[in-house]
């Protein structure tokens, strides 16, 4: 799992301080040295790990911690309640459009798992909320991916709507919807295209989709194996898309989880879900605390 690293060295930096009855301002610069080495060597970014050190800091050697009668535990609360903020605080919830189906589009460079996050949302919209969704295969450019996707839709026995690679993305969307409303579909998650790098036109074609379907949500996956480049990713989506959450995969693998933490400091965005597994029932929900309290111990 991601984070074992950082995981291991950040409990074993705030042991020495936890039991200590007594905090002085070397301690917690002492700390506040490792814990940030160790985020650096987690692939955090580096101006996301100065803020949150700076707040840590401030914090730490205030009065909060220094007049607490448990001082050590009380920086410990500090750090934890620091990271869960910087991963997003809250849990985000998954919009519900006002009038059904609620259209989420997934976007994502190839190979990030697009398609199967696609597969895994419409899974868990249907085992945890009880919805009826429509997936649709918008990526025009890859046979391969439309056949994917029907795929999927054979294992989960859900329904797949294609045309094929001779039509307009936004014109299979937009048939797409319609034929969710007739059948009673009360979520539609299209699948766009994706490309290796980040270009123009592949930008062009999701903010037309964008601007014909003003989808409710828009999910950029992303391959948290890919440390910063995977923000730099979420980044220029960002800017162009004004994306409203990330799904971030393959947390499974052996990453270092600096990705996941710099994201929502980077974008501003949420992290909504993980990906956690090839299979289709290895999505969750991000939680910032529970992931906090994992890299803590
Ligand atoms: P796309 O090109 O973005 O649509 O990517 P795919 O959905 O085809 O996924 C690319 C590869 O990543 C496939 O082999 C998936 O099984 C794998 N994959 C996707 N999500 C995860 C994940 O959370 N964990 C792991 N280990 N593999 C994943």
């Amino acid at each position: 799992m991601a984070f074992e690293g950082l995981a291991d060295r950040l409990q074993s930096t705030i042991k020495k301080i936890t039991g200590k009855g007594k905090v002085s301002e070397q301690d917690v610069k002492e700390m506040t040295r490792e814990v940030r080495l160790a985020l650096l060597e987690a692939d955090v970014n580096f101006k996301v790990v100065k803020d949150l050190i700076k707040r840590i800091k401030e914090r730490a050697i205030g009065q909060e911690v220094m007049e607490s009668l448990t001082p050590g535990q009380q920086v410990i609360k500090v750090v934890k309640e620091e990271l869960t903020a910087l991963m997003g605080g809250e849990q985000s919830k998954i919009a519900v459009a006002d009038r059904p189906p609620t259209v989420i589009m997934m976007v994502g460079l190839q190979g990030a798992g697009k398609t199967t996050t696609t597969g895994k949302l419409a899974n868990l919209l249907r085992k945890k909320h009880n919805r009826n969704p429509l997936l649709v295969a918008c990526d025009v450019y890859r046979p391969a991916a439309i056949k994917q996707l029907e795929t999927l839709g054979e294992q989960l026995d859900m329904p797949v709507f294609s045309m094929g690679t001779d039509v307009n993305p936004v014109e299979i969307a937009s048939k797409a919807i319609e034929k969710a409303k007739e059948d009673h579909n009360d979520y539609v998650i299209i699948d766009t295209a994706g490309r290796l790098h980040v270009d123009s036109e592949l930008m062009d074609e999701l903010d037309q989709i964008k601007t014909n379907l003003k989808p409710d949500e828009i999910f950029l996956v992303v391959d948290a194996m890919t440390g910063q480049d995977a923000v730099n990713v979420a980044e220029s989506f960002n800017e162009q898309l004004d994306i409203s959450g990330v799904v971030l995969t393959k947390l499974d693998g052996d990453t270092r989880g600096g990705a996941a933490l710099s994201i929502k400091a980077v974008t501003n965005k949420p992290i909504k879900f993980a990906g956690m597994g090839e299979k289709l029932d290895q999505l969750e929900a991000f939680h910032p605390e529970r992931m906090a309290s994992r890299i803590l111990g």
